[in-house]
């Protein structure tokens, strides 16, 4: 009899420019580790990273309580989280942590959950972190790959990266506001005019023609995105200087990493990706912050972790 499973989920990019709320891309940057132990009967969390240890304040948590509620599981479970991904920063850690425990939790109870359903309890925990469910980061943390969410029904459609996308990302080092998702939510404009949102639909509807084609270059020119980054841009010290700077290192395309203040330029594997995180460095260094910057590519998605 199974009694514990640890899975590894990775960081996920959300909104890549224009598409805000639907699109997610996982990658390979930093990864949760997260072990669930059968117990008796209570619902706890061993950490020694900085996050709430109050399941219903932690989205691995929530995401087991919820879950043990809809199966009628009496068992208690210890939920033992390793953060690999920085919290707050837009890298999608709060959604790893869920990713990770809604795969483990199937594989500990022998559930065998469809994507869609693993994608919906994960997203359920993100209520803990963000106060509202959002799907895009749980869906490419959990699935891998890049993820278009549909809602109302939730139906989420993966499709495989080209396998020349490289990404570099910067993570400013500055201290983020306790409830960041909430805040950063809070500037979008309630209405947008028909001419930005067509040119929004344009770059997301060429996003996703880049993903079918498996071109690295037709993703990275149509991250644009003029609705969310200009409200939000003001957030992240040195932004408009760090996206001309990776542009011009080569970068095909610049935006901020979910809600922020992380910021992911999009190029291919013949770029020379250290010299678009310099760039990006020095972009930061104009505002007087320091960053950590880190090349990666598409992850795969939560896997079993088998020691
Ligand atoms: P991101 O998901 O991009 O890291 P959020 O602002 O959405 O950013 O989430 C970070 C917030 O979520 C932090 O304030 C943190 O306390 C809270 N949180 C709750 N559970 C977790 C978890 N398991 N891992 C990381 N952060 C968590």
């Amino acid at each position: 009899m199974v009694s514990k499973v640890t899975v590894k989920a990775p960081s996920s990019t959300a909104n890549l420019g224009p598409g805000f709320d639907v699109f997610g891309l996982a990658i390979d940057a930093f990864y949760d580790t997260v072990t669930l132990t059968k117990t008796k009967s209570r619902i706890t969390i061993v950490t020694k990273d900085n996050i709430p240890t109050n399941p219903e304040n932690n989205t691995a948590g929530l995401v087991v309580k919820n879950m043990k509620k809809k199966f009628k599981i009496k068992d208690g479970v210890e939920i033992r989280i390793e953060k690999g991904v920085p919290a707050g920063f837009g890298m999608g850690s709060s959604a790893a942590s869920a990713a990770a425990t809604v795969v483990a939790f199937d594989k500990l109870f022998r559930l065998k959950l469809d994507d869609n359903a693993l994608v919906e309890f994960a997203g359920s925990g993100e209520k803990a972190s963000a106060g509202t469910i959002h799907y895009d980061n749980v869906a490419a943390s959990v699935l891998g790959g890049f993820v278009i969410v549909k809602t109302n029904p939730l139906d989420v459609i993966r499709i495989d990266p080209p396998i020349n996308l490289r990404m570099c990302v910067a993570v400013p080092k500055i201290d983020v506001p306790k409830k960041k998702t909430k805040v950063s939510r809070g500037v979008i404009p309630k209405n947008v005019k028909l001419v930005d949102s067509i040119s929004n639909l344009s770059n997301a509807a060429a996003i996703v023609a880049g993903f079918m084609k498996k071109d690295s270059e037709m993703i990275g020119n149509s991250i644009k995105d003029v609705i969310v980054e200009p409200a939000r841009q003001h957030m992240i010290p040195g932004f408009a200087k760090v996206k001309e700077n990776a542009i011009k290192a080569g970068a095909l395309g610049v935006t901020i990493s979910g809600a922020g203040p992380s910021v992911i330029a999009f190029s291919k594997s013949s770029a020379d990706l250290k010299k678009i995180g310099l760039a990006m460095s020095r972009g930061f260094t104009s505002a007087n912050t320091k960053c950590q910057t880190i090349i990666c590519k598409p992850s795969k998605g939560a896997i079993e972790n088998r020691k």
